[in-house]
């Protein structure tokens, strides 16, 4: 049974750069929708090339803004799960392309610094491809280590990222998603009861 915490606003990048990358995304939002949260808000999509200079297809990135009842250990686990189902192999290089990637970037004002979750997340301050998207759904947000606004880290460059989908779309996308695959079977959905 994944325990359940107290209510929180979390912000989740999604990125993919396999595989259709926009149906990837909306596909994991779906997942996200019922297995994390109700999702508060989405920014655009956003296409940037991969950051190490590798020959890599082009990451397909946005941020969600989710309120949920998950611990921030229940929700990575989570997002691990929705990784696996989606096909991402569990041993794989580090950086190499791939379905989805999930990461938990904030977890309301918490500072967590576990070998296997950091929040905020350390590429936060300096990924173009995660701040930016972030900003866009809330603008006024300030690192929990340090209280600065997060528009002032260097990661806020729009110049090296592409919008080709606007939430807007994503909204209207999701909407019309209904309930997704089962997860695994050695899971249960906290939401939903056993799935
Ligand atoms: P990556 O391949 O970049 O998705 O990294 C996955 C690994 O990062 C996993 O082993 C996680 O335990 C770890 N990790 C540490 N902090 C975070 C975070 N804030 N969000 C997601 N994964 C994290």
């Amino acid at each position: 049974m994944v325990r359940r915490g107290s209510r929180a606003i979390a912000y989740i990048a999604l990125g993919s750069n396999l595989n259709q990358p926009y149906q990837r995304l909306c596909q994991a939002l779906n997942y996200i929708r019922w297995h994390v949260g109700e999702i508060r808000g989405l920014s655009d999509v956003v296409v940037s090339s991969p950051w190490d200079g590798s020959r890599q297809p082009p990451y397909f990135n946005l941020v969600a803004e989710v309120e949920t009842l998950l611990t921030p250990m229940a929700l990575l686990a989570m997002l691990q799960d929705i990784e696996k189902e989606m096909g991402r192999p569990v041993a794989r290089p580090r950086w190499s392309a791939r379905p989805i990637d999930l990461d938990i970037l904030l977890y309301g004002e918490e500072v967590i610094l576990l070998s296997a979750l950091r929040v905020p997340h350390p590429g936060l301050y300096w990924r173009p491809f995660v701040l930016v998207p972030l900003l866009q759904v809330a603008p006024d947000l300030k690192d929990p280590v340090t209280g600065v606004p997060l528009k002032y880290f260097p990661g806020n460059n729009r110049d090296v990222l592409r919008t080709v989908v606007r939430a807007s779309s994503l909204w209207t996308e999701l909407r019309r998603s209904g309930q997704p695959e089962r997860l695994g079977s050695s899971f249960s959905s906290p939401l939903f009861g056993e799935s």
